[in-house]
């Protein structure tokens, strides 16, 4: 009966094609418009380290303040972006604005840029991220590029070779959304990240009873033999924190620390996190004795 529905629905919908086509035109120029006028802002969530709380990281969302509609979400547009292939230049302008902010934030502090599979094979990313590099100043060590598994889905060795240009640069791969793909695992057999991102999706039910927590616990170990880090996303509640640590992933993203902030909300949070009790793990040995 749905599917009769469904088919009747669509059916409904057939003659307004013509309309929803001249909207994705209309949203397609004001991108391109946007582009030019900076209508976009680059909001930066906080990383934590599960072991002292420090914030590790930030990672770099882009937001769109649309005119008439409001703030539209890059869940929208990034497709759109992708499709019409001004992602290239609008990530080009995520990663740049992006590490000139970052080259402000207190030393260790990492940050991740979220990078199209697009863009990862356009040819010109590696030049693109030691020209962002060189522009703000940011060590190449601080910049942490996220790709998820659809870069290396076809292409393999032509998406092995960006992989290893860019690690050559000296910036590190985090694999983002880690197990949301059709084959994850053969993925890790084919190229060290330095982190996965483990997809919200098994974070969500993970304090749950018959949840997610086996297949968390089984990447975290698959990652901790392979020498990379684990980082949590989406993670919205103290259970869920509390498990993750028990189960020795590294580093927890979410709103129950923080949702993506404007660049300025975020710069005082990490000084203030500097000067806090907590140090970052790599840090303690050069305090000084109290
Ligand atoms: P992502 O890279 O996996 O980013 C995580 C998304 O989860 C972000 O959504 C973030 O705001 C959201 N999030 C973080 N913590 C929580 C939480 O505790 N609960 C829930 N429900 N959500 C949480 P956002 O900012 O809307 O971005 C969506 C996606 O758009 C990103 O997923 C990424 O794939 C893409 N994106 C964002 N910025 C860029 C960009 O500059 N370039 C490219 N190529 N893609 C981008
Ligand atoms: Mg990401
Ligand atoms: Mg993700
Ligand atoms: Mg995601």
């Amino acid at each position: 009966a749905a599917k009769a529905a469904g088919r009747r629905t669509y059916r409904f919908f057939e003659p307004d094609m013509e309309e929803e086509v001249r909207a994705r035109r209309d949203l397609e120029m004001d991108l391109r418009r946007a582009l030019v006028d900076g209508g976009f802002e680059v909001y930066y969530q906080p990383c934590l380290s599960l072991q002292t709380n420090a914030i590790t990281g930030c990672e770099a969302l882009v937001r769109w303040r649309h005119p008439q509609r409001g703030m539209i979400s890059p869940a929208e547009f990034v497709p759109l972006a992708e499709d019409t292939g001004l992602i290239n230049q609008l990530g080009e302008w995520v990663l740049t604005t992006a590490c000139k902010e970052a080259a402000t934030w207190p030393g260790p502090v990492r940050l991740a840029v979220n990078v199209s599979p697009i863009q990862f094979r356009s040819g010109t990313l590696a030049l693109k991220v030691m020209a962002a590099l060189a522009a703000s100043g940011l060590a190449a060590s601080r910049l942490e590029l996220e790709i998820t598994e659809a870069v290396l889905i076809r292409d393999d060795e032509a998406a092995l070779a960006v992989l290893h240009d860019l690690r050559a640069i000296g910036v590190r791969i985090a694999l983002d959304d880690f197990g949301t793909g059709y084959s994850s695992l053969s993925y890790l057999q084919r190229f060290p990240f330095d982190k996965i991102k483990i997809d919200r999706c098994f974070i969500t039910d993970i304090a749950e009873p018959e949840g997610s927590s086996c297949i968390v616990e089984a990447v975290v170990n698959i990652a901790a033999e392979r020498h990379m880090t684990t980082t949590a996303e989406g993670v919205e509640t103290e259970p869920q924190r509390d498990l993750l640590r028990e189960l020795g992933c590294s580093e927890m993203q979410g709103y129950l620390f923080s949702a993506p902030k404007p660049a300025a909300e975020i710069r005082p949070m990490l000084l203030a996190d500097r000067q806090g009790p907590e140090v970052a793990p790599s840090r303690p040995r050069k305090r000084k004795p109290v």
